[in-house]
């Protein structure tokens, strides 16, 4: 079965959108298989998003999800990675339809609520930065 790694972002979290968005993965069938209320340090920020080092907006991406707590999750289902990104919306808030998260909670593209890794790949990876442990 598919993993996919989610983040609910501090802007979500400080929002009280923690829930919501739980209930969004798990309505539309997407399993819960780990989860944690946490702080990310700026070298697991970087590390984490680093395929965008080096682009302007990468210093203010590592200082918002460094600027409070965020709740991360490991989410099990069929096309999870998709389903998940889906559920999310586009990136930039402005082109995220009404009906995903980002479209219905968010205006910024920083501070856009969530994030879903984009590949089976980048789900192997990410989870085993935040879940190194989780069989
Ligand atoms: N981001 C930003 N400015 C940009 C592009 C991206 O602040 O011009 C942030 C945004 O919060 C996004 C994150 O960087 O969620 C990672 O970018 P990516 O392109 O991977 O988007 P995602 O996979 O989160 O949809
Ligand atoms: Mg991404």
């Amino acid at each position: 079965m598919e993993r996919t790694f989610v983040m609910v972002k501090p802007d979500g979290v400080k929002a009280g959108l923690v829930g919501e968005c739980i209930r969004r993965y798990e309505a539309r069938g997407l399993a819960l298989v780990d989860l944690r209320l946490d702080r990310l340090t700026a070298e697991i920020a970087q590390v984490h998003y680093g395929e965008h080092a080096g682009k302007p907006f990468f210093p203010g991406l590592v200082e918002h999800v460094t600027s409070g707590p965020v709740v991360l999750m490991v989410l099990e289902g069929e096309g999870a990675v998709a389903a998940a990104r889906k559920t999310n919306g586009a990136t930039n808030p402005l082109d995220a339809e009404p009906g995903s998260i980002r479209g219905d909670f968010a205006l910024e593209i920083t501070a856009n609520v969530v994030h879903g890794s984009d590949s089976v790949t980048t789900a192997e990876r990410e989870i085993g930065i935040f879940f190194p442990n989780l069989k």
